[in-house]
């Protein structure tokens, strides 16, 4: 039984806002006064692992940073949005282009800009540590802070459910 109270088997696609949510909302700042950002290894294993099994992944972000690009491309992200201020329709643009309906969609957002395309979707995700106006829209709050896992534990939970998580019984782990 899922923590996530949603029809998993109908998500084919997440999307990931990353300040906040693959990132920790507090970074350190280098000289230039530019906030440097954290990777977390066990989300970067999931993406791997969810690319691979045929979900759809992409990133709209406010950030517009060559590290963060770099970071989902090794990863193997194909749809990248970054320095997107206005974040619906980016990702209205990607669902249409990849044939999505909402309900086959979640998106993972922590602060105010991310209120719209939660509401668009059909599986809205907060960190545990989002703002209160995010969290109040999301139908799942992580149990975890922003950069401590969220999108490891909500890839786990919809690829155990559809069976394809490595190292449940029917899944293609080794293959
Ligand atoms: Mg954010």
């Amino acid at each position: 039984m899922s923590k996530i109270n949603y029809d998993l088997s109908k998500i084919r696609a997440i999307a990931f806002d990353v300040d906040g949510v693959l990132s920790p909302s507090v970074v350190p700042i280098d000289s230039d006064g530019n906030p440097r950002r954290m990777a977390n290894i066990k989300d970067g294993y999931a993406m791997v692992q969810a690319i691979r099994h045929g979900l759809k992944l992409a990133i709209i972000s406010g950030a517009d940073t060559e590290p963060v690009r770099r970071r989902f491309e090794l990863i193997g992200f194909t749809d990248i949005y970054l320095g997107q201020i206005d974040k619906l329709p980016v990702l209205r643009q990607w669902m249409q282009a990849n044939g999505l309906a909402p309900e086959e969609v979640a998106y993972c957002g922590d602060d105010i800009p991310d209120i719209l395309p939660m509401k668009h979707i059909g599986l809205s995700v907060a960190p545990r540590d989002a703002d209160e106006a995010v969290k109040a829209c999301a139908r799942f709050i992580s149990t975890v802070d922003g950069g401590h896992g969220v999108a490891r534990e909500l890839l786990q939970e919809i690829m155990m459910a559809q069976g394809i998580w490595p190292g449940t019984d029917n899944s293609a782990f080794g293959k």
